[in-house]
């Protein structure tokens, strides 16, 4: 945790800050207010969201899980045009969210829906196939980790070839390892991990991390 505050303070100093530290700070202490878990992404997992979302130059990026938004806006930030949908099945995180996310000054481009992953998805598919909607670039899965595989699946044919999709909480103090922890969440995180193995859509590797959200890990993966 004493590394995350180091670094972060210097590589996302006050005086060039985007998003502001005001307005990340605004995130988690309106959603704290509003009784959402604090389980958001760190402010170093958030940065390396942007960063990942400039490397692949996304325009139209999908998350799957916004809680109070504070993931959203760093996703958001990774440029002045680039448009975010956001799904969220819990109506109160969604409307700490779309207030948080004008606070910061994104709902012109961003938008969060309401619903179960599952189903959005299935309207999301049908928006890209009926031309209604420009496929993705990077998608960011974080919400339950049951679904993690349909929602790969799903993200991965709506998606650019180039396009990430990063899932979080993928290592969980190492549990991920264990065949037989009888944890549906764990459950579901292996098998999105076997399946894109074995996937000719998509190449994959999980990130380790350690810091102040513990011992945990992010799935890269990569649309072929
Ligand atoms: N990405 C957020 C961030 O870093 O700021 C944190 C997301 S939090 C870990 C998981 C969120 O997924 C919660 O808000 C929860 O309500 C939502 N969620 C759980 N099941 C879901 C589902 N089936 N469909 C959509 N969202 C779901």
């Amino acid at each position: 945790t004493a590394v995350d505050t180091y670094s972060f303070s210097h590589l996302h100093p006050q005086h060039k800050a985007e998003p502001s530290h005001e307005t990340l700070e605004h995130a988690l202490s309106t959603s704290k207010e509003a009784g959402l878990p604090d389980i958001a992404v760190s402010p170093s997992q958030g940065k390396y969201l942007k960063l990942q979302a400039q490397l692949v130059r996304a325009k139209n990026i999908l998350e799957v899980g916004t809680l109070g938004g504070y993931s959203t806006i760093w996703l958001a930030s990774s440029g002045p045009d680039v448009k975010v949908l956001s799904i969220e099945v819990d109506q109160h995180h969604a409307e700490v969210a779309r207030r948080n996310i004008a606070h910061a000054g994104y709902e012109n481009r961003v938008e969060v829906r309401l619903g179960a992953g599952v189903d959005v998805l299935r309207e999301v598919v049908e928006e890209v196939r009926a031309g209604k909607r420009e496929k993705f670039d990077l998608v960011f899965i974080d919400a339950d980790k049951e679904n993690n595989w349909n929602y790969v699946d799903a993200a991965a044919g709506i998606s650019n070839k180039g396009a990430a999709i990063i899932v979080d909480n993928v290592v969980r103090k190492g549990r991920v390892a264990n065949p037989d922890s009888g944890d549906s969440r764990i459950e579901g995180t292996r098998r999105v991990i076997e399946n894109i193995g074995t996937d000719d859509r998509l190449d994959g590797v999980v990130l380790q991390t350690v810091g102040e959200k513990d011992y945990d890990g992010f799935l890269l993966s990569i649309v072929k």
